[in-house]
C-alpha cells in the first residue's frame, strides 16, 4: 500500500524542534507520557466493552508492554487497547490536540532561550511528542479495535510525517522510538537498560492500573542457562490505586504523579485531598487542587470533574455531577464500590448518593482551601490567584455552603495595598460605630483607587474592599451581609459615616442644607432627565461632586456587564 508524505502544523513543528534540540535535564518522563497513553487507550477499550460498544474487540488480557531491543537500539511501548483509525491518527498525532500547547507555544517564543524553554517543558504537558527528546525516528502502528485495516505513522520530528495504511496489524497502537545514539551510550539515558526502565515505570507509573510489562530481551546473556522462551515478562508497576492504599504508605511524590497521569499537567498540585467514606455507601475519593489555573477556566468548552471509577474500574473522565461548577478547577479520582459498572450520565444526575457524595467532597475541598489559609498562606495566596474568581461564583449560585466559602474567600482592600483579606479580618479592623462593610466594584484597583466615592472613606480612614472580577457584582447583593453587617457599595445611596468620628453637626448640617437648597433646586431642574436629584454630600473631600446610584440600582460596572451579555 501506498506511503503519503505530510507536513506537520505550524505549532506542531516548533514544538518537535524544541523536543529534538531540548537540553531538559528530566527526559525520562517521555516514558511516562507513552504509558500514560497507553493507560488511557486500555480504559477507553474496555469502558467501550461494558457498553458492548466493542463486539469485535479483544478485551481478554489487556496490558501495555515494553520491549527493548540494544542491537536496534529501540524501545517500544505497546498497548492492545482502543488504537486509532487513520483518520484520527492524522488527526491526534499530526496536529497538536491538547489546547493548553497553544499557550505553551506562545510562552516559549517570549523565553527565547534555552534555560527559559527548559522551564517551561517542565511546566507543559506535551504528551506523545516527548519521545522525541529520546528519539531521532519514531514509529507508531495502530488499529482501531474492532477495526481490520492498520496506520502506520512515521516522523523524524523534522518538518513531516508518512502515513501509510497496513493490513496486518495488532489491535492497540505501538510507539518504536529509534533512540538517539548519544544517550544510549551515556548509562544515565540508556533506554534500552532493563535497569533504567525499571526505574522509570516504578517512580512515575506505579498506580497504572493495567500491568505494565517488560519482555525478556531476545536471547538473553544466557548465564543462567534459560532460553529466551522459558523467561516470562515482568510486571514492573504493583497497580495499586493509590486512593485505596492506606494514606501513611502513599508519598507525596506518588500522589503527584498520579496528578500529572489524570489531569494531563506537568506540573505537582498545590494541594492533595483525601477523603473515604464508609458504611451503606462506600467510595474513596482523591482530589486535587492544580497549582494554575488552565487558560480555558472560563470557557463554555471546559471540561469539568473528576475521573468516576465503580471498583477500581474506569467509568468515565469529567464526570460534571461530583462536583459543583464553582469548584470546577479540581481533578481527581472518586471510586464508588455501590454504583453499577453501566451506570449512564443520566442515571447519574438522578442518584441520590451521588448528590451525597458532591455535598461531601465540596464540604471537604471547603474547608481545605480555608485551612491552608492559615496553615500555609503561600499556597494559599497562589489558590486564591489562580482560582478566587472561580470560587466566588459559588456565593450565588451555592447558598448551602455561603459561609463555607466565605471563609475561603479573600479581598482586596485599601487596609494593605498587596495582601488580600478575610471578610472576619475587615470585620475586626471596623471602626467604632461603623455597622457596614463597604465595597467598591470597578475595573481596576486603581480604578477603584481614583474614583471620587472614595474620598471620604479615605479621610476618615475607613477600609474599602476593593472588587474588581466581573463576579463581584452579582455576589456582593446575593450575599447582602456578613455577621450582620450590610455590605454596602460606597457608590449607591446615602452614604453616612457620621458615626464613625466626630463629624459636622446635625444642626450644622441642616444650616448647610438650607443655605444651598436654591442652588441645588436649580441644578436639579436643568440636568433634567440626566438625574434624579441633586443633594449635598459627605462622601467627598477634595472632588466637587460625583454620580451616584440608587441603593438598589445598578452600579454603572454592572449596567456594562449586562450591556455586553445582550441583557
Ligand atoms: P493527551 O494524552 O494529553 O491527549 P498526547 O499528545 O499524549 O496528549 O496524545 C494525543 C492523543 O493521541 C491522545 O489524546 C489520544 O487520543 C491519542 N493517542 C496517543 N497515544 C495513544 C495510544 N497509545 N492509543 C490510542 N490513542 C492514543
Ligand atoms: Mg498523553
Amino acid at each position: 500500500m501506498t506511503t503519503e508524505t505530510f507536513e506537520f502544523q505550524v505549532e506542531a513543528r516548533q514544538l518537535l524542534q524544541l523536543m529534538i534540540h531540548s537540553v531538559y535535564s528530566n527526559k525520562d518522563v517521555f516514558l511516562r507520557e507513552l504509558v500514560s497513553n497507553a493507560s488511557d487507550a486500555l480504559d477507553k477499550l474496555r469502558l467501550a466493552a461494558l457498553r458492548d460498544d466493542a463486539p469485535d474487540a479483544d478485551v481478554s488480557d489487556l496490558h501495555i508492554e515494553l520491549e527493548v531491543d540494544k542491537d536496534a537500539r529501540t524501545l517500544t511501548v505497546r498497548d492492545n487497547g482502543i488504537g486509532m483509525s487513520y483518520d484520527e491518527v492524522t488527526r491526534l498525532i499530526g496536529t497538536i490536540a491538547n489546547s493548553g500547547t497553544a499557550k505553551f507555544l506562545e510562552e516559549l517564543r517570549e523565553a527565547k532561550d534555552a534555560a527559559g524553554a527548559d522551564g517551561l517543558i517542565g511546566q507543559f504537558g506535551v504528551g506523545f511528542y516527548s519521545g522525541f527528546m529520546v528519539a531521532d525516528e519514531v514509529t507508531l502502528v495502530t488499529r482501531h479495535a474492532g477495526e481490520t485495516e492498520g496506520t502506520r505513522w512515521t516522523s523524524r520530528g523534522e518538518g513531516t510525517y508518512t502515513l501509510e495504511r497496513i493490513g496486518e496489524a495488532p489491535q492497540g497502537t505501538a510507539v518504536t522510538l529509534h533512540l538517539k545514539p548519544a544517550d544510549v551510550e551515556n548509562q544515565l539515558h540508556d533506554y534500552t537498560s532493563a535497569w533504567k526502565i525499571k526505574e522509570i515505570v516504578k517512580r512515575y507509573s506505579d498506580f497504572i492500573t493495567w500491568p505494565v510489562r517488560l519482555l525478556p530481551e531476545p536471547g538473553g546473556d544466557g548465564s543462567d542457562g534459560e532460553g529466551a522462551e522459558a523467561r516470562e515478562a515482568e510486571t514492573l508497576n504493583s497497580m495499586k490505586a493509590l486512593w485505596a492504599r492506606p494514606r501513611d504508605e502513599v508519598s507525596d511524590d506518588e500522589y503527584h504523579e498520579l496528578y500529572k497521569h489524570i489531569a494531563h499537567d506537568w506540573r505537582d498540585p498545590l494541594e492533595t485531598i483525601r477523603l473515604q467514606a464508609e458504611g451503606t455507601f462506600e467510595y474513596q475519593a482523591l482530589l486535587f487542587v492544580p497549582s494554575h489555573a488552565p487558560h480555558d477556566l472560563f470557557t463554555q468548552g471546559y471540561q469539568r470533574g473528576v475521573q468516576l471509577y465503580v471498583k477500581r474500574v474506569f467509568i468515565m473522565d469529567d464526570c460534571e455531577e461530583l462536583l459543583p461548577p464553582h469548584l470546577r478547577f479540581v481533578k481527581g479520582v472518586v471510586d464508588a464500590q455501590d454504583l453499577s459498572l453501566n451506570v449512564s450520565r443520566e442515571i447519574l444526575q438522578q442518584d441520590r448518593h451521588i448528590r451525597m457524595i458532591q455535598r461531601r467532597l465540596t464540604k471537604k475541598v471547603l474547608s481545605t482551601v480555608k485551612d491552608l489559609r492559615t496553615s500555609a498562606p503561600d499556597r494559599y495566596a497562589t489558590f486564591w490567584r489562580e482560582f478566587g474568581a472561580v470560587l466566588k461564583e459559588g456565593l450565588v449560585t451555592d447558598s448551602d455552603n455561603r459561609d463555607a466559602i466565605l471563609a475561603a474567600c479573600s479581598f482586596a482592600s485599601t487596609h494593605d495595598a498587596e495582601e488580600p483579606t478575610a471578610l472576619k479580618d475587615y470585620v475586626e479592623r471596623m471602626k467604632e460605630g461603623q455597622d457596614d462593610i463597604y465595597y467598591m466594584t470597578g475595573e481596576s484597583r486603581q480604578a477603584i483607587e481614583n474614583s471620587p466615592h472614595m474620598e471620604a472613606f479615605r479621610a476618615k480612614g475607613v477600609e474599602v474592599l476593593l472588587l474588581t472580577d466581573a463576579v463581584d457584582e452579582v455576589w456582593v447583593d446575593a450575599v447582602g451581609e456578613y455577621e450582620g453587617k450590610t455590605l454596602r457599595s460606597v457608590a449607591k445611596g446615602e452614604i453616612d459615616l457620621s458615626g464613625t468620628e466626630a463629624d459636622k453637626s446635625d444642626a450644622e448640617k441642616e444650616k448647610q442644607g438650607e443655605e444651598y437648597a436654591g442652588l441645588l433646586g436649580w441644578m436639579t431642574e436643568h440636568l433634567g432627565e440626566e438625574v434624579k436629584e441633586v443633594r449635598l454630600s459627605s462622601r467627598l473631600t477634595v472632588s466637587p461632586a460625583c454620580v451616584v446610584s440608587d441603593a438598589g440600582e445598578l452600579t454603572p460596572a454592572l449596567e456594562n456587564m449586562y450591556r455586553a451579555m445582550g441583557q
